[in-house]
């Protein structure tokens, strides 16, 4: 395996105790390289998020094992990632094999990710669509797993209605500029108990059911 992506795994995610060895296979094999831009290649595997453009940035690897891990999958589910961005967490949920819609607002940003994909091997895994993800997929619904890779103020209600029973919805809640990550179950009595989880900071999910603006 590539050093610097072995090296990734050890020390900032299995060392900051991500113990699913799903995750941990899954961020072993995709080419994070392949989902940063050509400038920033170099830094591609650093314990950091870094530009895509758009003003958007591809997640620190320890927040999309985090997502990941908190998400419970078990292979073959149908999961919906908010806020494609680079990506490369859809592709990371398309290699621990599930069967991944991914929708991003920005239509530039859908696109470069979009040929990442392809070039990664993950074409055929991943469905890109544009659009409002708070708004979710409902021609796609319902979802055993739902990841938001961007802060919301609350649990967007279209995102809780999609999910399957017993599906878990994670993402960051919280201001602009500090969020927890939580993860929210649905079940036949509502929402259970969404847990306070990380500390961390997203850039903002921007739509109906999201912040006014970017
Ligand atoms: N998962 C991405 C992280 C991208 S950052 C990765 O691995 O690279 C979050 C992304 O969410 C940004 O690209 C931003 O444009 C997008 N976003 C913000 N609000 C959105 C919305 N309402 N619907 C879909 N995407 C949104």
């Amino acid at each position: 395996m590539q050093p610097e992506r072995r090296k990734m795994v050890e020390r900032q995610l299995r060392a900051r105790g991500i113990e699913d060895e799903r995750v941990l296979a899954a961020m072993a094999a995709v080419p994070r390289e392949l989902f940063v831009p050509e400038a920033l290649r170099k830094r591609a595997y650093e314990d950091a998020a870094l530009p895509i453009g758009a003003q958007q940035t591809i997640s620190q690897p320890y927040m999309v094992a985090r997502i990941c891990s908190e998400l419970r999958l078990r292979g073959g589910e149908r999961v919906l990632d908010v806020g494609t961005g680079s990506g490369y967490q859809a592709a990371v949920l398309a290699e621990m094999g599930a069967e991944v819609h991914s929708i991003e607002r920005v239509p530039e940003l859908a696109e470069h990710a979009l040929a990442a994909l392809a070039a990664a091997g993950y074409g055929g895994r991943v469905q890109v669509h544009v659009g409002d993800g708070t708004q979710g997929l409902p021609e796609e619904a319902p979802f055993a797993a739902i990841a938001v890779a961007a802060a919301a103020p609350g649990v967007p209600e279209a995102l809780y209605d999609q999910l399957a029973e017993g599906g878990r919805l994670v993402l960051p809640i919280g201001p602009r500029h500090r969020q927890l990550l939580q993860a929210v179950v649905r079940s036949p009595e509502g929402p259970a108990a969404a847990r306070a989880g990380v500390p961390c900071r997203f850039v903002p999910l921007v739509g109906a059911g999201g912040f006014q603006k970017g």
